[in-house]
């Protein structure tokens, strides 16, 4: 079956295309440099161009995989987790476009979409698997029996989201907003061990992340450095700010592999597209016996193929489609797959 599946849970409006697991089409408009100037998403100025974007980039990405609405076996939608507003323009459109072409909706959740979308580069996903999805909103360990109908939450970030702390990290060295792919590329020019940053919850056998002691320890570093009039050396702590994050995101899930007896690991969400995480990631699951799954970096930040990844996943497994009065729900809890 051919799934259209529509993603407005933050800055992009995605629209993606695919046949099983193959990806007819990705499509997306990012409100991003409307944000950037703000050093945060705005969510009133991020409803409003989701509206204005939504049916271009429909048409996009019809176009892109050579199809007609005709051809649209089934409609998919981000229900939640995610600003509000902005969830609403996707399930507002994604009900009329359901309605419209008397097809099945499946309202479904961002985070299990950030999983299914590895099955358009990899394959099947493995059944079990562990995920580790870090992204700008989310820092979540987690156990997925069937990606389709069951995820469990192994451990979630205690205060700040990896993403958030790049970001926040980035704009104490100066660096643009979204920070992430700043900070990995000013690490490149640095040395991992030229500082020791703190590893929140290291060693606390738990599969909880805390990032908000690190970011603040890197400020007042940085501070300290200002006030005694000496240059800051960005790169410098740009990688060993980067070596404390990828560190215990791979120390934690690894040890939710093993404690899980799961041999396969995928990371996906944002912060999956950093150099690092993905070298450091890769070094220790091979010493793991782990196979490591991460799809590329284009696949890992929002998109709508996610979404329709997972929506063609639901309709193999015969997951019952939505009802046409979903609520977009915010704050949708990673164990409801489909709303
Ligand atoms: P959600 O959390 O709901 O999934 P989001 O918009 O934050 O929403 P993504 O688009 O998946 O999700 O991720 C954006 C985040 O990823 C930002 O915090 C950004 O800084 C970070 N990021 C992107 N590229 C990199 C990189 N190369 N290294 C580190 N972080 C990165
Ligand atoms: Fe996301
Ligand atoms: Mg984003």
């Amino acid at each position: 079956p051919l799934v259209l599946g529509i993603e407005t849970s933050c800055d992009e409006t995605g629209v993606g295309i695919v046949r099983g697991h193959t990806l007819l089409a990705d499509a997306i408009a990012s409100s991003m440099e409307e944000h950037a100037r703000f050093g945060g998403v705005v969510p009133e100025v991020a409803s409003r161009a989701h509206l204005e974007a939504m049916t271009p980039v429909v048409e996009r990405a019809l176009a892109e995989a050579g199809v007609k609405f005709a051809d649209v076996d089934a409609i998919a939608v981000t229900a939640g987790p995610g600003l509000a507003g902005a969830l609403l323009v996707g399930v507002a459109a994604a009900k009329a476009y359901s309605l419209g072409l008397g097809k099945p909706l499946y309202g479904v959740n961002h985070l299990a979409a950030h999983v299914a979308v590895d099955q358009l580069e990899h394959g099947a996903l493995p059944k079990p698997c562990v995920a580790m999805l870090v992204s700008g909103g989310h820092s979540s360990l987690l156990l997925v029996p069937d990606v389709a109908t069951s995820v469990i939450s192994l451990g979630s970030t205690v205060d700040d989201a990896a993403g958030e702390a790049f970001d926040k990290v980035a704009r104490v060295l100066g660096l643009p907003f979204p920070g992430g792919p700043h900070i990995d590329r000013a690490a490149r020019e640095g040395s991992p061990e030229a500082i020791f940053f703190p590893r929140g919850k290291y060693d606390d056998g738990t599969f909880d992340f805390s990032f908000s002691g690190l970011k603040t320890a890197v400020a007042r570093w940085v501070e300290a450095r200002e006030r005694s009039g000496e240059p800051v050396p960005v790169a410098d702590v740009a990688a060993s700010f980067q070596e404390s994050v990828v560190d215990v995101l791979t120390r934690k899930a690894i040890a939710a592999c093993r404690e899980h007896g799961v041999k396969d690991l995928l990371i996906g969400g944002g912060v999956a597209a950093n150099s690092r995480l993905r070298a450091l990631a890769q070094e220790r699951c091979d010493a793991a016996g782990i196979r490591l799954r991460v799809p590329r970096p284009k696949l890992c930040t929002d998109n709508g193929a996610m979404v329709a990844a997972l929506g063609s996943e639901l309709v193999a497994a015969g997951v019952a489609p939505s009802h046409l009065d979903i609520p977009a729900d915010s704050s949708l809890p990673i164990t409801a797959v489909t709303l």
